[in-house]
């Protein structure tokens, strides 16, 4: 086995359904493997399997869709020390770059030209317990921070967090995303008018547009 290659889920080539560049063609490298077991995740398929695949290769068959954007994304990506050349050399290679990425690994080593689109896990999540708090002082205004939420209860830890960490003040986009199936998105957008949050609401789109199948 060469010392860089990766174990990849599935690549293919979507609409980003979240985020930033919600709406935009975006080339997906899934990366397989994941150490958290958050309640709601709905990417357990990349838990275990996929294929080994050099750097080279997944740099071809991306460059395939003569794309503009690339999402790396798991699992948890950075748990494949492999990840950060790839981010590395995506970059290089002139694509503009997204990681989403759990908040459970550290940041320090990641390209800072990546838009690194990182959760806070929430209480409900299970998985509260996994936030590596250091990374937050090393955020830069193109990263994104995301928390995914359960329950009401959820939404006020995120909201002390919000202010505790002056999220909105270091990155520009703050998002807050209802657990799909756990929590109406109508109920959360309505708390977030209610209390006039510096934050953007986000619902899922590829799963309005095709459901929850893997590969979009
Ligand atoms: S971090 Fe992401 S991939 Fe891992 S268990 Fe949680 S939701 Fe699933």
């Amino acid at each position: 086995m060469t010392d860089d290659s990766l174990r990849i889920t599935e690549i293919f080539y979507s609409l980003q359904g979240e985020a930033r560049t919600l709406g935009r063609p975006t080339v997906f490298v899934r990366l397989t493997g994941c150490p958290l077991r958050c309640h709601y995740c709905d990417s357990e398929y990349a838990f275990h399997g996929g294929e080994r695949m050099t750097l080279a290769s997944i740099l071809e068959q991306v460059a395939g869709y003569q794309p503009q954007y690339i999402c790396v994304t798991g699992g948890e990506p950075l748990a494949q020390p492999n990840c950060l050349p790839l981010l590395t050399q995506l970059c290089d290679a002139g694509y503009s770059v997204s990681l989403e990425t759990s908040g459970a690994m550290p940041l320090d080593e990641a390209d800072t030209r990546v838009s690194r689109v990182m959760d806070l896990k929430t209480p409900d999540s299970g998985e509260l317990d996994k936030n590596r708090w250091e990374n937050i002082p090393l955020l830069q205004p193109h990263d994104q921070v995301k928390f995914v939420l359960c329950s009401r209860g959820d939404y006020e830890w995120a909201k002390f967090k919000l202010d505790e960490y002056r999220l909105a003040e270091r990155v520009d986009d703050v998002l807050f995303s209802p657990s799909f199936g756990q929590l109406e998105p109508r109920q959360l957008a309505d708390w977030i008018v209610e209390d006039n949050l510096p934050v953007r609401f986000q619902i899922q789109i590829h799963k309005l547009l095709w459901g929850d199948a893997p590969g979009y």
